[in-house]
């Protein structure tokens, strides 16, 4: 205590007066971490959102990732059928458990109709007979008028019942014909055994639908788009398998033409890899592989979700902004192979003026399969 009171002392009595300074006094500033690590996918506040259709297109050609921009269509998983493509195929079914539905279905339908073309059938035995008896009763009170007018109205009722038993027999032969294929897509669908590929697989496998279907996925059709928000990214696949917490995006395209059979480009790796990341984002599941299947057929290829099939997606997705920041800025150039035009939907003409999406949006004509009718 006594040595604090003399401490104070000294310094009351010794000490300088403190002047106070002008200089404002330093503020203390937050300085913001650099972020060295920040990741290139991370989108900038103004970069575009990126449809995965768009990033696929825009690794097919840049033009057709502008017009996908452009056409502001959401991603739906599946690619246009193909150009000049018309022939009708009976519908496929994914699911054992709906196909084995649809042919109880037709089957009940078809005792339905058995039912009524043999009633048609009777009613022609019965109309004749009808004919008969107002014939004789026409005959035996003398009023052949009254008999005359009866006949002619069985007639049409003859006309009518034998047109709709010629309907009948068309519409049963049809049924017949569509339970035969559904009968042959059943039949096809549980003769393939169960098998799901190793989940880190680096090439791509050939597959049927029903490998995986036969071993427990459950077919899960997406309703809503899913979105990265920190990349910009959004997109739906086609279909999503789903078996515990193994999500497998399913990609439906057109079918190859000529000799290319299921070979995969590079925009269906980019496109796979896109929606495993989406998957994996928004799902929190495993995502190892998707699968690419061929429109109209059950044939599939698995495309891995691997070290490069993802930095393939990566480098597209930069190049797909860039793409789109620089509308109005450079000219994209046509598609380099120009086998890519001839095969692309935007290089379709109308019959007539002969124009297309791709022709009219960068002022020239696309090299199209008109041009090349040997292909067909
Ligand atoms: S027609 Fe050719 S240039 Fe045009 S979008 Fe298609 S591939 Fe690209």
């Amino acid at each position: 205590m006594k040595r604090n009171f003399f401490y104070r002392l000294a310094q009351t009595l010794f000490s300088q007066p403190v002047i106070p300074s002008e200089d404002p006094p330093p503020q203390i500033i937050n300085v913001q971490p650099l972020q060295k690590n920040r990741s290139r996918m991370v989108a900038d506040h103004n970069d575009p959102w990126i449809s995965v259709s768009l990033l696929a297109e825009n690794t097919y050609c840049p033009r057709a990732g502008i017009i996908q921009f452009e056409e502001n269509l959401e991603d739906v998983g599946e690619e246009d059928m193909f150009i000049g493509s018309g022939q009708k195929q009976t519908e496929l079914f994914y699911e054992l458990a709906r196909l084995k539905q649809t042919i109880d279905q037709l089957n009940k339908t078809i005792r339905h109709s058995w039912k009524i073309f043999l009633w048609l059938v009777a009613s022609i035995f019965i109309s004749l007979l009808a004919a008969n008896v107002v014939a004789i009763i026409a005959n035996a009170l003398n009023a052949s008028s009254i008999g005359t007018i009866v006949m002619n109205l069985l007639g049409f009722l003859y006309l009518a019942i034998f047109i709709a038993i010629i309907i009948s027999i068309s519409s049963l032969t049809s049924k017949y014909f569509y339970r035969h294929e559904l009968k042959k897509q059943y039949n096809y669908a549980i003769s393939v055994h169960a098998y799901i590929p190793l989940f880190d697989h680096s090439q791509p496998i050939q597959l049927s639908w029903w490998n995986l279907m036969n071993a427990g996925f459950q077919l899960v059709r997406p309703i809503e788009q899913y979105r990265d928000p920190k990349w910009h990214l959004a997109g739906r696949p086609w279909r999503i398998l789903v078996r515990g917490d193994v999500r497998i995006p399913v990609f439906r395209r057109r079918p190859n033409r000529n000799d290319k059979g299921n070979r995969l480009f590079k925009q269906h790796f980019v496109r796979m890899a896109a929606y495993c990341h989406l998957l994996e984002k928004c799902e929190h599941g495993k995502s190892p592989f998707g699968l690419v299947l061929e429109k109209g057929t059950y044939s599939c290829v698995t495309v891995p979700y691997n070290p490069s099939s993802k930095k393939a997606f990566h480098d597209s997705l930069i190049q797909a902004r860039k793409t789109i920041c620089n509308i109005g800025v450079l000219f994209p150039p046509p598609a380099r192979n120009w086998q890519a035009c001839i095969f692309c939907p935007h290089s379709r003409r109308e019959r007539y003026t002969m124009a297309s999406t791709c022709g009219n949006r960068f002022n020239w004509i696309p090299p199209n399969y008109r041009d090349q009718q040997s292909y067909y």
